[in-house]
């Protein structure tokens, strides 16, 4: 917007009139005073201000204005009808001003002026915003670079803590062949086995992330028993983990389309979650619905919990709750495949948790999916 300053009505009008036929959008002031006001309440494109004026005179406004911090972005186009010497128009530019133009005013001048001075604001307004986006940009990368620094470390030692378990079972292993102790050789055998699956899930979940970020993480979708699966899944778990029970609630009465082992995947995901974040407890529930063609899949524990604010989170890649992530060991990037798995099958994932009383951590999947032509 411009602002016209002039105490001098007529001026006032026909200079308004001018300009609003050029499609500016224009304000005015009939003194240096009002015009003060109206800068510290609106913001002006430019300022077309009167040098003669009774009281405040063109300088001193300009000289004001260019203290608010507000308008210092403002241009300045002075008219005057008689101080058109270089010492005037000098100390026309040192107060902040751009231009000047003497009185009677050309209307073709001044309306390239104005537009040269838009044209200039469009561009310092452009360069503003290029500058902000590239500071963002910059303040995101540099965070990302920090996260990627931590997770590269925390995964060394998620990595480092089942192998260093493996190698001295095989040191007690030799050892226990050399007495012929073939009871001992089954355990450490067992407990071996038992980290290089670790060691094994761990890769495999590095490998995911790999192939999500580089776009390569491809499915193998078909038509299969869900209600298999989930039982399966439930039977392993209890083995591993025998001192849960885990309950199951409801059944899915139809085949599903989709990548079997990668559903398996997610709910493996939430049931070794809801195990690890439920210290103390026993009981966990697998809550299985099909609603208006939805199928709904929730593993209830009755652990932890989330706070309400920090739930949008866990979701997100390499995010751990900050409180818990001391007590337990994870790398933040389980629930993160979950939802890329769960979300390229058209479903959703999500979690309903209270602090200190548990979580439900759900997906639900689309029963009416035409399969895919290979
Ligand atoms: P990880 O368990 O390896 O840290 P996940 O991606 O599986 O990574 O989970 C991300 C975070 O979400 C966890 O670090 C934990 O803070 C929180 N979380 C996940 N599942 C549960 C749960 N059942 N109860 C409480 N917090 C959970």
């Amino acid at each position: 917007m411009i602002l016209i300053v002039d105490d001098t009505p007529e001026n006032l009008i026909s200079l308004k009139k001018v300009l609003e036929r050029h499609n500016f959008e224009v304000d005015t002031a009939s003194s240096g005073e009002e015009a003060l006001k109206k800068v510290l309440r609106n913001e002006y494109v430019l300022i077309i201000l009167d040098v003669q004026m009774p009281g405040m005179d063109g300088f001193e406004v300009a000289e004001a204005i260019s203290g608010y911090s507000k308008a210092r972005e403002t241009a300045i186009l002075f008219l005057s009808a008689v101080n058109t010497e270089l010492k005037f128009i000098t100390k026309g530019y040192s107060s902040g001003g751009l231009d000047y133009i003497t009185k009677p005013v050309d209307m073709g001048v001044l309306l390239l002026k104005v537009k040269t001075f838009y044209r200039i604001y469009e561009q310092s307004r452009k360069l503003i915003e290029i500058q902000k986006a590239l500071l963002d940009e910059i303040e995101f990368r540099k965070k990302a670079e920090r996260k990627k620094d931590e997770f590269i470390s925390i995964a060394s030692h998620e990595l480092k803590t089942p192998l260093t378990s493996v190698k001295g079972y095989v040191q007690l292993l030799g050892r226990s062949i050399e007495k012929g102790d073939t009871e001992m050789v089954k355990k450490h055998l067992v407990k071996a086995q038992l980290q290089l699956d670790k060691l094994n899930d761990l890769i495999a979940d590095l490998l995911d992330i790999s192939k999500i970020e580089s776009g390569k993480l491809k499915f193998n979708k078909k038509q299969f028993n869900l209600d298999q699966v989930v039982d399966n899944v439930i039977e392993v778990m209890h083995q591993a983990n025998p001192e849960f029970h885990i309950a199951r609630n409801g059944r899915v009465p139809m085949e599903i389309y989709g990548d079997e082992m990668r559903i398996e995947q997610v709910i493996i995901n939430f049931l070794t979650n809801a195990i690890k974040y439920s210290p103390g407890t026993n009981n966990i529930q697998v809550n299985v619905q099909v609603l208006d063609n939805m199928l709904y899949l929730g593993v209830r524990d009755f652990g932890i919990g989330i706070d309400p604010e920090l739930q949008k989170n866990v979701f997100e890649k390499f995010y751990r709750v900050e409180e818990t992530a001391i007590h337990f060991q994870g790398l933040g990037i389980g629930l993160y495949i979950s939802a890329e798995i769960i979300n390229r099958h058209g479903g959703e994932v999500g979690v309903k948790s209270e602090l200190g009383q548990g979580s439900e951590f759900y997906f639900t999947l689309p029963l009416d999916v035409i399969p895919e032509v290979e």
